[in-house]
């Protein structure tokens, strides 16, 4: 089933599999369509998925590039039982999808790697990004291992750790005055005069795809089962569809059986264009200008938005949103009952979990994974002043008497 085409979403309108995102007749946005899927062999399918590396060239055969490869590698992250945590929340079977297991320690590992493979098939020698963080780190890295040039675009407000661990790699790093919609901007202007592979631009159809290995190994990693429901964050839209998208595929297929799983997103209150289109019944989404600790997903103007509500709405799901301090609690709570450590998206992620369960959404024989994008020490500020160390001198009495403070502490507590 090898891809045959870039297809518009909207009017259906089939062009080559260049570098190209936007429909010429109807603007709608350009996805890969794949071959007549009908008649494949699961058992085949399932043979060459198992015989494959331990990463996301595992699923080639459902990725739209000739010849799979990425010198940094990506993917076949842990998912990890999480009963502590479901015992917290009072839910049943809960799962943990680790995808700050990555290189550069976020899902876009992912996405970048389909996208640059796919961009030096189409013999780009430069690749770019418009990012809100975790994009830059990943095109940056990836372009140092396979040896291209790069650029990298930011908004000038972006956590230091971010930025750090993206110009280390000896990219061309430009950080923009405005926040990440304007840095989009300036990015769609510039790929119409730069032969660059901008990824999530000019080369967003295939860079899309990626995010279906993340699927595609939650089902593997279950022995080819489907969880019931998934929550997810929501930037672009762009991860929380193509989940669902990747799931229907091994569906088509009968690499699993049932039903697609109900779909939870996840947004930050002050970056909540698609909870609030959800809240009000709308399938449009006014864009906001974003104001929130979630940077990752602070896009005011998401480009998958009203395929993000019609998922949410098709699979018995919802989109809620959560405050900062909900945040930081999420990322406490995820840490003190899995031992992971999450950036502010898995703040979002665990906090809209957490409220789907008191709001008794969740059944109590659901399977649930919730989608952990990116890590911890990425956005460190957040852990300041939530915990202090103990001060003492370096001699066993001086931490006998501290111990006993604090013992004493804990009991009028
Ligand atoms: C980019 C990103 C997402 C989601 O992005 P989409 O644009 O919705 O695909 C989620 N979590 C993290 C940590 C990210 O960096
Ligand atoms: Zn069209």
């Amino acid at each position: 089933m090898p891809p045959e085409a870039l297809r518009c979403k909207e009017c259906k309108t089939e062009y080559p599999l260049e570098a190209r995102y936007v429909c010429e007749r109807c603007f709608g946005p350009l996805e890969v369509s794949y071959g007549d899927r009908s008649s494949a062999d699961p058992a085949e399918l399932r043979r060459r998925i198992q015989a494959g590396p331990y990463s996301l060239w595992r699923y080639a055969d459902f990725l739209p590039v000739e010849h799979p490869q990425s010198a940094l590698g990506a993917g076949w992250t842990p998912l990890v039982r999480a009963d502590r945590l479901a015992r917290e929340l009072g839910i049943g079977e809960l799962w943990i999808k680790n995808d700050a297991a990555n290189p550069t320690h976020s899902f876009k590992d992912r996405v970048v790697s389909v996208a640059l493979a796919r961009a030096q098939e189409l013999g780009f020698t430069t690749i770019a990004c418009a990012s809100t963080g975790n994009l830059a780190n990943a095109v940056a890295a990836h372009a140092s291992a396979a040896g291209l040039e790069s650029f990298v675009f930011i908004p000038d407000d972006l956590e230091e750790q971010k930025v750090l661990a993206t110009g280390i790699y000896g990219t061309n790093l430009v950080a923009v005055h405005g926040n990440y919609d304007d840095v989009n901007r300036l990015c769609t202007e510039l790929s119409g005069e730069h032969e660059w592979a901008f990824v999530n631009i000019n080369m967003r159809p295939y860079y899309a795809e990626g995010s279906k290995t993340l699927a595609f190994e939650i089902a593997e990693q279950l022995g080819f089962e489907l969880p019931d429901r998934v929550v997810a964050p929501i930037a672009s839209g762009s991860l929380y569809t193509k989940l669902a998208r990747a799931f229907e595929e091994w569906l088509e297929v009968g690499l699993v059986a049932g039903r697609l799983p109900v779909f939870n997103g996840a947004q930050a209150e002050g970056c909540s264009p698609v909870a609030q289109a959800y809240a009000e019944g709308r399938d449009f989404c006014r864009p906001v200008r974003p104001e929130t600790i979630a940077k990752s997903l602070a896009i005011g103007n998401p480009a998958d938005g009203p395929y993000a509500l019609d998922l949410a709405r098709r699979s018995g799901g919802a989109i809620d949103a959560v405050s900062d301090d909900e945040i930081r609690d999420g990322i406490r709570l995820l840490a003190q009952t899995t031992g992971i450590f999450t950036e502010t998206a898995g703040g979002v992620t665990t906090a809209v979990l957490r409220k789907l369960a008191q709001r008794g959404d969740i059944g109590a024989d659901e399977r649930v994974v919730a989608v952990i994008t990116g890590e911890g020490l990425k956005t460190l500020e957040c852990a300041r002043g939530t915990f202090e160390a103990w001060q003492i001198d370096a001699n066993a009495d001086a931490f006998e008497r501290a111990h006993e403070e604090r013992l004493a502490l804990a009991g009028r507590g």
